[in-house]
């Protein structure tokens, strides 16, 4: 992902921006017209297994680079299946069309079914960054750790009886992009990013999936040791609240939105059909960002922790959805976050 935004990055290639710019306080509840009310959560009390999670990111990174097109992009899907077994799980194959020519993809979709109308989704993309391919670059943090993450929800899920919404965990494929090998062709581009997210919310618009999905919630790079989870302007500001009132709720307030600034991510994939989304994401990865999209996304800069912190908050967003927390539950809703046109 890439920020929109961008102070004091002159000379910086956009894929790996270093400045986390504009600090304004974000983890205050904000004037939106809907602010997140306290709603009593429902839904069994579910915290992951962090040690779990921090054996996931060993064996992701293990894989080895995973950028489309690599043994390692089609090692990683049959890891993903291997951790689902007895899941109810669904492939999206596809053939993306990139700079660098046509990549064979495939979003796998986990479903754990719950007892109210209406599904949550979690996504995590799951490929390494295609420009570093010729590097050891392993993507420890950026698309290990929120993989891991979701095979560490599903753990908690697997089994139970969801008394809320369904759960789907989307792991995505091609988030990053891909250039081809001209020289100077590094750029992320809408037409060039995304891939997986872009196929699945079209695939689910088409089959009218996308009317029944009532949040998005999307992890990436939330092993850093050093958490701190940034406000998403793109995303959609009430569901924001709801996931800081979670983070409140569990004493992790700390590691939220004491900044803010607008991220492309594969949320925006889902808020362009005004479905209601919020990229948890730190952006800030070593001083300055600097081990982001380097050879420098290694395990030994990420916390198990962090991990637990961020999976915490998204199944207790998930028990105050259930609950009715949010715009959805409002006699009038409040549209999503403005939906940045994409090419499909
Ligand atoms: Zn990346």
């Amino acid at each position: 992902m890439f920020l929109a935004v961008v102070f004091a990055a002159a000379g910086c290639n956009r894929g790996k921006t270093t400045a986390v710019a504009n600090q304004t306080p974000g983890n205050q509840a904000s004037a939106s017209a809907s602010p997140a009310k306290p709603v009593d959560p429902v839904g069994p009390v579910l915290r992951i297994d962090s040690a779990k999670a921090w054996q996931y990111v060993k064996e992701i990174v293990a894989i080895g680079p995973r950028w489309d097109g690599s043994p390692g992009q089609h090692k990683m899907g049959e890891y993903i299946h291997s951790r689902l077994k007895g899941d109810q799980v669904e492939e999206d194959p596809f053939v993306a069309d990139s700079p660098a020519g046509k990549i064979a993809m495939r979003n796998i979709v986990a479903k754990f079914p719950g007892s109210k109308d209406g599904i949550i989704v979690v996504g995590s993309h799951i490929d390494t960054n295609y420009p570093l391919r010729n590097t050891s670059f392993a993507g420890a943090n950026d698309g290990g750790s929120s993989t891991a993450l979701l095979l560490a929800i599903a753990d908690q899920l697997r089994g139970k009886k969801l008394e809320g919404y369904s759960v789907w965990l989307a792991f995505l494929d091609g988030e990053e992009s891909i250039p081809s090998a001209k020289p100077g062709d590094m750029t992320w581009s809408d037409a060039d990013s995304l891939y997986g997210s872009r196929h699945l919310s079209q695939k689910w618009e088409q089959d009218g999936t996308n009317k029944k999905v009532k949040a998005f919630l999307l992890a990436d790079m939330i092993g850093d040791k050093d958490l701190d989870i940034l406000r998403d302007k793109k995303s959609t500001e009430w569901l924001e609240d709801v996931v800081f009132q979670a983070a409140t709720r569990l004493g992790y307030q700390s590691y939220f939105f004491e900044t803010e600034n607008e991220i492309t991510d594969d949320h925006n994939s889902f808020s362009r059909f005004g479905i209601p989304v919020a990229d948890i994401v730190d952006l800030n990865y070593g001083y300055g960002n600097a081990y982001h999209h380097t050879t420098d996304d290694t395990i030994d800069k990420l916390s198990p922790k962090s991990i637990q912190i961020a999976g915490d908050v998204i199944l207790e967003t998930i028990r105050l959805l259930n609950g009715g927390a949010g715009g959805f539950a409002s006699p009038a809703p409040v549209a999503a976050s403005p939906a940045p046109k994409l090419p499909s």
